[in-house]
């Protein structure tokens, strides 16, 4: 039996074409800084979905291949691309399939204390099926911008905006 996680041994995940691979190093939960799902408009767009599961580690708990360029580097030339969404996070996606595989936290001048700092996020749907049991998710953040009623009953809390901020 074969599947796509085992053909890279090395990998905890991949864009649909797998030119993007990605490695989570220490899957301890005090590494998982966020582990959400999010409504806000910007994931709605850059997904095409009405909401996105996506699940932040800490500085050095990830790591590309190829490498993430710097923060700096849009026209990098990397099949890795990353594009500046807000002056609070990056988002990653494959130039060659079109995958949007997450984000990654920017400094910011208006915000400098940003929970996103210093943090890489991954989508839950491109992680290798094998480890997408271990992260489920905590909560709904931006709910207010919801464009479906379809988690209305889950059980998980829902924060407006982000928790502690309504
Ligand atoms: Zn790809
Ligand atoms: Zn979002």
């Amino acid at each position: 039996m074969s599947s796509p996680a085992r053909s890279h041994p090395l990998a905890h995940g991949s864009c649909f074409c797998k030119a993007v691979t990605f490695h989570i190093n220490d899957m301890d939960a005090a590494n998982c800084a966020w582990n959400m799902y999010c409504h806000c408009t910007i994931c709605q767009r850059i997904s095409g979905a009405p909401f996105v599961h996506s699940i932040g580690f800490r500085n050095g708990a990830i790591t590309f291949n190829p490498p993430l360029p710097e923060d700096s580097d849009e026209s990098n030339s990397s099949v890795l691309g990353i594009y500046h969404t807000s002056t609070f996070l990056s988002r990653i996606h494959c130039k060659r399939c079109g995958t949007n595989l997450g984000g990654r936290g920017r400094p910011s001048a208006n915000n400098p204390d940003s929970f996103l700092h210093g943090v890489v996020s991954v989508m839950s749907g491109v992680l290798a099926p094998e480890i997408r049991p271990k992260f489920q998710p905590q909560g709904h953040v931006m709910y207010k911008f919801r464009i479906t009623e379809s988690a209305a009953n889950d059980g998980l809390p829902k924060f407006d905006e982000f928790p502690g901020e309504n």
